[in-house]
């Protein structure tokens, strides 16, 4: 179906940053598929051990215990601190799992109207709960009736969550959030907001759900992007770079929200799934093995100041912000075109969201040298356009 308006570029095959078209073209690849090829293309340990996995045992269902789903929820409840995980396979899913979660802590409390405080400029997926809970109205449009039991609020302001709190203080249950806004344009949570939030959730009982489906798995120099302030939500979401390719995705949950769920009360034919997870697996493996999370904060803060250097003054950018290896460069006018003039121009693969903004999530395992040319194709992009 029309969904997606695809450019004619056909890639046949990659290795590390570099895809490749039929005419053996090279592509220099700063998107890794929206924030999934966390390893960059066939990395050998990845491609061994699903080729290895495939020949064992693709699927078994969870009628069957699986030693790969368990040893996935071991690694990602040592990894966050959380105590039990939910596996499915998407971001969606994962949030659609968060926000179930949500409504079983409403029953516990008695609360029959029960809200969960979601932000502007928030995206969590496009499932029916999930399409409601997010903020676009590119997203949301022509799907009502939406689901209810979503209060949208500023994104950054605590003074907005006390407000509501006054106001619907006996309904609100859960607030659903991204440590820093992928689709919504690359924006950081202002300093103290997530620790503030996390102190008001605690206060009221509130589940604090991060929705780290793109911002999880060291993408932001951290394995986590609440880490940088020391924040531990209730319940956690991911997905996208989890299995560097393979479909997955993962709720993880603390404290009482980590019983909530029962024999029956949830469940996805494919979560877990032995192919998934023993991907899932050797990502964390290799992430661990060549230092990925330090590598994508190093690299990430050179492409950075890389970027604000050549960029500083220039009247067309409003902003060039990131955290790790997830950055923004905010422009003064829709910009969708660059994305195709990149490659066609500069073999560089980009996107742009929320209209205005270039967006860079290049692969962990991006080398100095890719980091440069990242570098200098967006800046000659950026200045190819009419001044002002
Ligand atoms: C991509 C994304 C989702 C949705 O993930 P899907 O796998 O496309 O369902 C949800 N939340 C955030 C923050 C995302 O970036």
């Amino acid at each position: 179906m029309d969904t997606y308006a695809p450019s004619d570029v056909e890639f046949v095959a990659g290795r590390g940053a570099t895809l490749w078209d039929a005419q053996g073209r090279a592509y220099l690849d700063a998107i890794a598929g929206v924030g999934v090829s966390l390893l960059g293309h066939a990395h050998p340990a990845l491609v061994a051990a699903i080729a290895d996995q495939a020949g064992r045992l693709l699927h078994v269902s969870n009628l069957c215990h699986s030693p790969w789903a368990q040893q996935l929820a071991e690694r990602l409840t040592a990894l966050s601190g959380l105590r039990r995980a939910f596996f499915c396979n998407s971001g969606a899913e994962a949030n659609e799992a968060a926000l179930k979660l949500a409504r079983l802590h409403a029953q516990r409390r008695g609360v029959a109207q029960p809200l969960v405080l979601v932000m502007d400029g928030g995206f969590h997926g496009r499932t029916l709960a999930t399409l409601s809970a997010s903020a676009s109205p590119a997203v949301r449009a022509g799907f009502g009736p939406h689901v209810e039991g979503f209060l949208r609020l500023p994104f950054g302001d605590l003074a907005a969550v006390a407000a509501a709190q006054a106001a619907h203080g006996d309904r609100i249950v859960a607030l659903l959030v991204e440590p820093v806004q992928g689709e919504g344009g690359v924006h950081l949570a202002p300093p103290g907001y997530l620790r503030g939030l996390r102190t008001l959730c605690s206060q009221h009982g509130w589940l604090l759900m991060l929705d780290e489906v793109q911002t999880g798995l060291g993408r932001t120099g951290r394995w986590f992007a609440g880490q940088h302030e020391d924040v531990q939500p209730d319940v956690m979401t991911l997905a996208k770079g989890l299995a560097g390719g393979v479909p997955i995705g993962a709720c993880l949950a603390d404290g009482a929200a980590a019983e909530l769920f029962t024999p029956g009360s949830h469940g996805s034919t494919f979560g877990g799934n032995p192919l998934a997870c023993r991907a899932a697996c050797t990502v964390l493996d290799v992430m661990a093995r060549e230092d990925l999370v330090a590598r994508a904060a190093q690299r990430g803060q050179a492409l950075l100041a890389g970027l604000q250097a050549a960029l500083a003054g220039d009247p067309r950018v409003r902003a060039v912000r990131g955290l790790g290896l997830m950055i923004g460069i905010e422009l003064d006018r829709p910009a969708r075109e660059l994305a195709l003039r990149a490659l066609q121009r500069h073999r560089l693969l980009i996107n742009v969201t929320h209209g205005t903004v270039i967006r860079l999530l290049p692969p962990l395992v991006l080398t100095v040298a890719e980091a440069q040319a990242i570098v200098s194709a967006v800046v000659d992009l950026v200045k190819g356009m009419d001044a002002g």
